[in-house]
């Protein structure tokens, strides 16, 4: 496995990959098992497989979550060598910004301005629009793995890819959790024994509202109603938690088709994100 800092390495060492397929996983480090769920599925059908390290300022509207944001690169290298990737790219913030950058990628719109980005500031998504289109364009491959758990950003990415006509295949894969339903994040290293506990909350509120709309509950204040509930058996309180469209991220008052539960909130310090899609009730 290689390391490579710079755009132009890594575009030397892929040249001679070309005839090839690759994969692409972008990341921000601090990897678990989420993250190699994607390298395996890029491993799976890729010749080659590139992972990207780069923990993104531009996308951190608080300097003290960025400064707080674990990295672990010597960890990284192990787990993303043992888990089969050909070449880590893992830039200096100076590579990917450096001095007279000027130029934004931003997606408009609903996709942006609801819930993370409501959250989050309008920046956000601006950050993660310009770090991907950047990433791809330095790596461009045949196909770039992305996780569900960041349903927002999967929207928003699949939107530019098709704006700007960039050649690449986005493939999704599915929520990696611990045994207990907690969904892996990078955050959670930072959660305390008491924390994880209440965390448990996210996905016991989104499962809770899956189980109630199999049963035939389709109204979906009666539905975030209950996830509320759940949360609240853990004095969490969420920062958002809606029923939305899964591709447009419009609020969905009736569960009349599958639709995407989103939810975020803090626990303690740290902000934690998950969803869950959900289905009525085949009679
Ligand atoms: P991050 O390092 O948090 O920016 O995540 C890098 C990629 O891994 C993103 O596409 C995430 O959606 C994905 N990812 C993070 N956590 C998980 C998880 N628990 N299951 C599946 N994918 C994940």
């Amino acid at each position: 496995m290689m390391i490579v800092r710079t755009v132009a390495e890594l575009r030397e060492v892929l040249r001679q990959r070309r005839n090839g397929s690759i994969g692409f996983v972008p990341t921000m480090g601090a990897l678990h098992e989420g993250h190699l769920s994607l390298v395996r599925a890029a491993r799976e059908t890729s010749d080659t497989v590139v992972l990207s390290i780069f923990v993104n300022p531009t996308q951190f509207g608080d300097v003290t979550d960025l400064e707080a944001y674990p990295r672990t690169e010597d960890a990284d290298v192990a787990l993303a060598s043992e888990a089969g990737v050909d070449v880590v790219f893992a830039p200096a913030a100076a590579e990917m910004y450096p001095s007279g950058f000027a130029t934004t990628v931003a997606v408009h719109g609903v996709l942006v301005d609801s819930l993370e980005g409501a959250v989050r500031g309008r920046d956000h998504f601006d950050g993660v629009a310009t770090v991907v289109a950047k990433l791809l364009l330095a790596v461009l491959p045949d196909t770039a793995y992305f996780g569900a758990k960041d349903a927002q950003q999967v929207v928003v990415v699949r939107r530019m890819v098709a704006d700007l006509n960039i050649p690449v295949r986005i493939a999704v894969c599915e929520t990696s959790r611990d045994a207990d339903g907690l969904a892996r994040s990078s955050r959670n290293a930072r959660l305390s024994g008491h924390e994880r506990r209440r965390a448990l909350s996210l996905s016991r509120a989104l499962f809770a509202m899956r189980d109630a709309a199999a049963s035939g509950e389709s109204d979906s204040a009666v539905l975030v109603a209950h996830g509320i509930d759940v949360l609240a058996h853990e004095s969490v309180v969420p920062e958002y938690l809606e029923i939305v469209d899964a591709d447009s991220l419009e609020a969905a008052p009736t569960l009349d088709r599958p639709l995407l539960v989103v939810l975020a909130a803090r626990v303690g310090a740290t902000r934690l994100i998950d969803n869950v899609l959900i289905a009525p009730k085949t009679t």
